[in-house]
């Protein structure tokens, strides 16, 4: 069963008790004031006929020719059915059937014949019949039903209900359109986010639903496009990084595969020089494959960190040491600043020496012979500790800088692979940033062609770490 019945028929449920109980009040109501209203209208009739009876036995004295009166007057009875006065028509109408009674006052005795007394109640309901201001006689309607609803009564009281019911049902068919109407205008958001839905699981991410209001349920919608949206970016990102790992791991694959059949086919001399050229390509691959596999961690926050107070000095000094045998090759020279001061950073000390092997490597890959490379870290404002790595070597073109941090992007894309330091895997930057970033740090760079690069990161510093220095742009 879907939505919109499950609303209407719990509409309909609840207009149901709503109007069957509206029609039994209104029902009860209207028979009762009509029964007090006959009730009412009864004693007066009875008091006025007692009033009358009360005269006639002034006159003559005898009970038997006040019975004889009454017989002649009362509904059914002999006479003309007709008596002066207060009731007329109306009482006759009313007191149909019944017989009337004179009875002794205390004891309900009829004062004429030998009847048995009557009962208590009727003797209650009775009407006196006063005689110089003492109660002689009682008079009593026998007949009860004389009190009750008539047929001309029961056929206004069902008009009521007849009416009543008839507002009862126009209400409902009425309330029943416009809730109809009501609920499928409610549910047309629900309807357009299920066949969003729908694409989604169908693997379609690029859909996005309409949001007209911001309820409950167009929050929903906003949640539904923004999960719809982040599904269709990360779905880019797979199937581009999917094409870009094929596309980089096919290269080293068709070296080392076209190398082996040329030595097996004997083009090539099964010789150490060959094999070399294998394992550098292989060797690559290995690195690819470390590096994807770390860059995948990192970016989904499963890296594991060992956060610790780490003396800065300590990590540029051996980071200096570790580079001074590739700088002396290349003539490059290499300056750390500050040489020995104790500013502390917040970070993983083997994530912290990766980034900066990384950002070093690639400062010295593009700095020419003669050229400076300049390493520091300095305390920055915020209780941060800001690394920088400037190079005097080739810059970088402005077309390709918004891109540089991007996995597996190249500046120059036929750049040679030599050797796992200078290979080049357009991985290293992209690593760079994710570990910065998995260490609640950011990185960023400023460079121009020929004129050299400078690259940065800040991460944390530790607390407590004394301030030495604060970083000038
Ligand atoms: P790769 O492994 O190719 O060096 P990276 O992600 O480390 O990949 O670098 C991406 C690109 O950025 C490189 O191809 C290079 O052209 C450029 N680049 C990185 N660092 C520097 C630098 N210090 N000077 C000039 N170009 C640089």
């Amino acid at each position: 069963m879907n939505l919109q019945t499950k609303i209407l028929l719990t509409l309909l449920l609840v207009l149901a008790i709503g109007l069957t109980t509206a029609s039994f009040i209104t029902n009860r109501t209207a028979t009762n004031a009509y029964q007090g209203y006959l009730n009412t209208n009864y004693q007066q009739n009875l008091r006025a006929i007692a009033d009358q009876a009360s005269e006639r036995y002034v006159e003559s004295r005898s009970w038997q020719s006040v019975q004889d009166w009454l017989d002649t007057v009362a509904p059914g009875g002999r006479g003309p059915g007709m008596i002066e006065g207060r009731g007329g028509m109306g009482m006759m109408r009313q007191m149909h059937g019944g017989s009337w009674l004179l009875v002794a006052p205390n004891s309900g005795q009829p004062l004429i014949g030998n009847a048995a007394p009557v009962a208590a109640e009727e003797l209650a309901n009775g009407a006196p019949l006063t005689v110089a201001g003492q109660v002689v006689a009682v008079l009593v309607a026998t007949n009860h039903m004389s009190m009750m609803i008539g047929p001309a009564e029961q056929q206004v009281i069902d008009q009521v209900n007849r009416a009543t019911l008839i507002a009862a049902g126009v209400a409902a068919l009425a309330a029943l359109l416009i809730g109809g109407l009501l609920v499928s205008n409610l549910l047309r958001p629900l309807r357009r986010l299920e066949a969003g839905m729908a694409q989604v699981a169908q693997g379609q991410f690029d859909v996005q639903v309409e949001v007209r209001n911001r309820d409950e349920i167009g929050q929903l919608a906003i949640g539904f496009n923004q999960m719809a949206a982040n599904l269709h970016q990360q779905e880019a990102l797979r199937q581009r990084m999917v094409t870009d790992i094929a596309h980089e791991l096919r290269t080293p694959l068709s070296v080392v595969q076209g190398n082996l059949q040329a030595i097996l086919d004997g083009i090539y001399p099964l010789e150490l020089s060959e094999i070399r050229t294998i394992a550098e390509e292989i060797s690559l691959l290995t690195r690819l494959v470390n590096d994807l596999h770390e860059l995948a961690l990192a970016e989904a926050g499963r890296l594991p960190l060992t956060l610790q107070s780490t003396p800065v000095a300590d990590v540029l000094q051996h980071m200096a040491e570790s580079f001074r045998p590739l700088t002396a090759v290349q003539s490059v020279t290499l300056t750390v600043e500050p040489a020995h001061e104790p500013v502390q950073v917040l970070a993983d000390p083997d994530r912290l020496q990766q980034i900066l092997y990384n950002l070093l490597g690639n400062a010295l890959r593009h700095t020419s012979k003669a050229g400076t490379i300049h390493l520091s870290a300095v305390l920055a404002g915020d209780n941060r500790v800001r690394f920088t790595i400037q190079d005097t070597g080739s810059g970088i073109p402005a077309a390709d800088l918004p891109y540089i941090f991007d996995r597996f992007y190249r500046v120059d894309k036929s750049r040679t692979r030599t050797d796992s330091y200078t290979s080049s895997s357009g991985l290293g930057l992209a690593i760079v940033k994710s570990l910065v970033e998995a260490q609640a740090g950011r990185v960023g760079v400023e460079s121009r062609e020929g004129m050299g690069s400078r690259f940065w990161f800040e991460l944390p510093g530790a607390a407590g770490a004394p301030i030495l220095a604060v970083a000038t742009k």
